[in-house]
């Protein structure tokens, strides 16, 4: 088997994402040497096609059927299209599998530098105390094992370098933080914030986005093109690949390996220590073997715990780092599948194809089960809404001739929100590898065994009716309104399987995301959540990452790594 050149790292860093590019640009910047091993090919602004007219393409965007032949899962959210589908990871040759009575969809499976955060939707979103001790407040669970005040510097942190757009709002579950100035709302938007605050107290908000307002760094403020899932030339959202991982390089301390599909992490039985690691090569289908002094998964929260899964010896014969039995349980993720839409006046706004487009609408914070108010009684925890406003033409418009022209030209303004939820973590809802299939590497799949629990389904009924009661609320007209069971279709938000706490017979990694087991073994991504807040992840799962390298770090200073 080939070594990976003679050159010694001292650390391993798996996966090249957003917590993989946080990982790579502050251990290379404090000068450490690190190898980060990527499954996907490297991005390049080149591939950037944003600006890029539909009709420039072959199939002109219209032809899903060609994607699906390798891809059916990944097509299921409308990020993977004709513009980004090689981005994606092909689910023929790399599947998974599922129980047949629970059909999940493992969409965002990225094959690129940059990881999900070359697609992802941006918003960021900070955790508080409410949500690490939620336990103790609800008697659910368990509390995570650090509070708010131990991350809040990280958050501050990596607020400054990826740029947040955001206005402050003072809520004590929803922290303010480190913001570039707002994009303004629109008219049915400012509507919809003012009159729901007024009637039902409840805060709607500029979304909190990951798009610059203001120059950081060399990235150019947004222009408001729209499709940022397509790249942005301008570097104006964050994408680790042009942002963290653009830096590690500079500093001349990081090799990318690409197309580096890891397969175990290499243990030295005797010092319980991890050596290295085992990974594919994608594009010759050689093993090949890389060693540091320290291993960190990054590599997202299914992969990563499919890796530990996959490096089980005859010490942790049911998975490496797992003493404690409890690796690959607890997935959590969101659920997002019920809101509602509703019609406001224009406002002397007309529908344009030429206009700019806002790549951020709003946010309705958490309401339900806060601080100082009665539990609700119908579900525990929380969530909020994603929404966005648009200004279309009447395609629907009944007629023909000049008064078609005239009623096309009608501008059908509306608002959309969707509810994005907490799921409880449940023990049966876990990964595990399949002993019959594997991918096209050799390496065994992930079996995936998640469903909707009762607090899911009674969370997603008041998503729905909870929408039509904000809409109504704020005057809207012809309200829709929609509550759907959440599987098989999941937010791009799973956590959990690998879960931190203080305690190593009920957890897998302590506050520092560093395996209880083994002490130069880390996982960085959310696989360590002790529970998944309604919050977006990404920017608490960066915070920690940086959080964690610096314990690392200090320990590797003390000897004790
Ligand atoms: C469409 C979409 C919208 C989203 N919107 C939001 C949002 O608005 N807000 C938010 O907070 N989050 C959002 N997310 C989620 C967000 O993108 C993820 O939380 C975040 O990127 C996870 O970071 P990560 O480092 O764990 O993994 P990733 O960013 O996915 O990076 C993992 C990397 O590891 C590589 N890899 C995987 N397996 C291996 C292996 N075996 N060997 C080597 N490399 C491997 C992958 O190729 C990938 O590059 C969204 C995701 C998607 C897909
Ligand atoms: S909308 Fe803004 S951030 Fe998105 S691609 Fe266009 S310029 Fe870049």
């Amino acid at each position: 088997m080939a070594e990976q050149k003679k050159q010694s790292y001292d650390v391993i860093v798996v996966g090249s994402g957003a917590s993989g590019g946080w990982a790579c640009k502050r251990l290379t910047e404090a000068g450490l040497k690190v190898a980060l091993l990527e499954a996907g090919r490297p991005q390049s602004d080149k591939n950037f096609t944003e600006h890029k007219p539909a009709f420039e393409l072959k199939f002109r965007n219209k032809a899903p059927e060609i994607i699906r032949k390798t891809r059916p899962i990944q097509l299921k959210f409308g990020v993977c299209n004709e513009y980004t589908y090689n981005w994606f990871v092909n689910d023929l040759e790399e599947p998974y599998t599922t129980p047949t009575d629970k059909p999940f969809n493992w969409m965002g499976r990225l094959r690129m530098t940059g990881g999900r955060t070359n697609v992802w939707g941006r918003v960021s979103l900070r955790f508080c105390d409410w949500d690490f001790k939620s336990a103790s407040h609800d008697g659910y669970g368990e509390d995570w094992p650090l509070s708010y005040k131990d991350i809040e510097p990280y958050y501050d942190l990596v607020e400054r370098y990826v740029g947040i757009t955001g206005s402050a709002e003072g809520l004590e579950h929803l922290p303010d933080g480190q913001f570039l100035p707002p994009v303004p709302l629109t008219c049915q938007e400012t509507i919809f914030r003012n009159r729901v605050k007024e009637k039902l107290g409840r805060t709607v908000m500029p979304a909190r986005t990951a798009n610059l307002t203001k120059p950081i760094n060399g990235r150019g403020p947004c222009h408001f093109c729209g499709p940022c899932e397509r790249g942005c030339m301008t570097h104006s959202y964050f994408n680790s690949a042009f942002t963290t991982v653009a830096d590690a390089l500079a500093t001349g301390n990081c090799t990318l390996i690409s197309n580096a599909m890891a397969y175990k992490v290499l243990m030295d039985a005797e010092r319980n220590r991890a050596r290295g690691v085992l990974y594919v090569d994608r594009v010759t289908r050689q093993p090949r073997e890389i060693s540091a002094h320290v291993v960190i998964l990054c590599a997202q929260s299914q992969e990563s715990v499919r890796i530990l899964l996959n490096s089980a010896t005859p010490q942790y014969s049911n998975g490496l780092a797992n003493s404690s039995g409890v690796l690959g349980h607890y997935l959590t993720a969101h659920v997002r599948s019920g809101g509602g839409s509703g019609e406001f006046p224009a406002l002397g706004a007309k529908a344009s194809l030429g206009a700019p487009i806002k790549p951020l609408g709003i946010y309705i914070a958490r309401f339900r089960n806060l601080r100082n108010e009665p539990p609700y009684k119908k579900f525990l925890r929380g969530f909020g809404y994603e929404g966005e406003s648009s200004t279309k033409f009447n395609w629907g418009a009944p007629g023909f001739g000049e008064a078609y022209k005239t009623a096309l030209r009608e501008p059908r303004t509306s608002i959309d929100i969707t509810g994005f939820g907490e799921v409880l973590p449940r023990w049966d809802n876990f990964v595990e590898l399949d002993p019959h299939v594997k991918d096209v590497y050799g390496i065994p799949v992930l079996k995936i065994h998640m469903s909707d629990g009762e607090n899911e389904r009674a969370m997603i009924q008041d998503m729905g009716d909870s929408a039509g009661e904000m809409l109504e609320a704020a005057g809207a007209k012809n309200i829709r309104t929609y509550a759907h069971p959440s599987a098989p279709r999941w937010a791009l938000h799973e956590a959990g399987i690998a879960r931190m706490g203080s305690d190593p017979k009920k957890t897998v990694l302590n506050q520092f995301q560093q395996t209880h087991d083994i002490k130069n073994l880390f996982v960085m991504d959310a696989s360590g959540f002790t529970s998944n807040p309604c919050q977006n992840p990404t920017l608490t799962i960066m915070s920690l990452a940086v959080r964690s390298c610096d314990y690392l770090m200090s320990e590797m200073k003390r000897n004790s790594i």
